[in-house]
């Protein structure tokens, strides 16, 4: 049986993959501190023969007695808030957290996947993102904790590729939005959500014209999956290229949740990129992959999640919560 390692695996995205790779049968450990993920998001798996979750801080070293195939990294915080608030652990998981997991998969013989992210393009001045593009990041700015950790960790990958000739993956996930994400964790599809839901105005930042371009996440699931069975060493941007800006999105989640919702503007914040659109030639070609769910039917999956998790019933269009 093939037996994969998930660090974060108790986080959103963490989660699904999990799932995922039960799904295609193999063993799975989740390795989690839950600093910004619960309990809550693989509850139901527990009891499984084929699931492990293990508390661990994957700053700290891991040992583990038994072997491994993968070893996929995913711990991290990662919505702005969260980085923001943890900068030094935010630091930590992307250096010495990578380190630590190269170094398990180094002695297991493992192959390694990194999950790593849009944000290392930074502000970009190339547009639509290629894999190609170095980007344009402020490393002591605010949002550097999380952008120079991802950049520092893309490095190190490559380097125990080079060096120790380990297989190596890198996936830069640009903004995935569906169940599991936490209401208040400051991004923008969960905090838009949550707004119109109880009837609040939804929060743009600056005047809502930068950009972004939502995945759904099991198509992102479906490109990791292709990712880490294909022979692509080199980084490979994964995300959906419909892009928007985010009043239009504002509009969308008030035409889907309540019309009556009202805008409110609060300051952009500090180096808040001014578009993003992923260019997926890389995944087309190499993985046959490209994403197949449309933007408004994502968000009534991840609507319905969150109705559920706020016990807040549907209600007939034109009434508020
Ligand atoms: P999340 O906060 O839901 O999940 C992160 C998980 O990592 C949490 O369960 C958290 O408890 C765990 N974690 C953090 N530090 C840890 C540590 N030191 N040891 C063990 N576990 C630790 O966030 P997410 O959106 O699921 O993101 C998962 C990964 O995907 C991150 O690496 C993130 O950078 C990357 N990513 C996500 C997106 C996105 O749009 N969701 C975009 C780009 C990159
Ligand atoms: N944003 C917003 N209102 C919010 C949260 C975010 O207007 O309540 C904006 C944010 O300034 C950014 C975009 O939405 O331009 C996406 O933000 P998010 O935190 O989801 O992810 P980012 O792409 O910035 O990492």
């Amino acid at each position: 049986m093939t037996t994969s390692l998930v660090t974060g695996g108790a986080g959103f995205l963490g989660s699904h993959l999990c799932e995922r790779l039960l799904a295609e049968s193999h063993r799975v450990i989740c390795v989690d501190n839950l600093l910004t993920g619960n309990r809550q998001n693989i509850e139901h798996l527990f009891g499984r023969e084929d699931f492990v979750f293990v508390e661990h801080d994957v700053t700290k070293p891991y040992e583990i007695d038994e072997a491994l195939d993968n070893v996929l990294h995913f711990a991290s915080p990662a919505s702005p808030i969260d980085y923001l608030e943890l900068p030094i652990q935010t630091l930590k998981v992307g250096s010495l957290g990578t380190h630590n997991m190269l170094g398990l998969a180094k002695v297991k013989g493992a192959r390694y996947l990194q999950a790593s992210t849009s944000e290392v393009y930074g502000d970009p001045l190339v547009h639509p993102q290629p894999e190609s593009y170095w980007g344009n990041v402020n490393p002591v700015g605010p949002r550097g904790v999380y952008d120079e950790a991802k950049r520092f960790a893309e490095a190190m990958v490559m380097a125990y590729h080079r060096v120790h000739g380990i297989e190596t993956r890198i996936v830069r996930i640009f903004n995935t939005y569906g169940p599991r994400m936490r209401p208040r964790d400051g991004r923008v599809v969960p905090a838009f959500i949550d707004q119109a839901l109880h009837g609040r105005p939804l929060t743009v930042f600056g005047d809502g014209s930068q950009t972004r371009s939502f995945c759904y996440v099991d198509d992102l699931v479906e490109g990791i999956w292709r990712l880490l069975n294909s022979d692509v060493r080199e980084p490979v941007n994964i995300g959906n290229p419909q892009e928007m800006t985010i009043l239009e999105f504002a509009e969308t989640v008030t035409r889907l949740i309540n019309p009556d919702s009202k805008v409110t503007f609060k300051p952009l914040p500090v180096d808040d990129p001014k578009t993003r659109q992923p260019d997926i030639s890389s995944a087309r070609k190499y993985l046959g992959w490209e994403p197949t769910v449309p933007l408004e039917d994502g968000l009534v999956s991840t609507i319905k999640y969150f109705r559920e998790l706020l016990g807040l019933a549907e209600k007939p269009p034109g009434e508020t919560e």
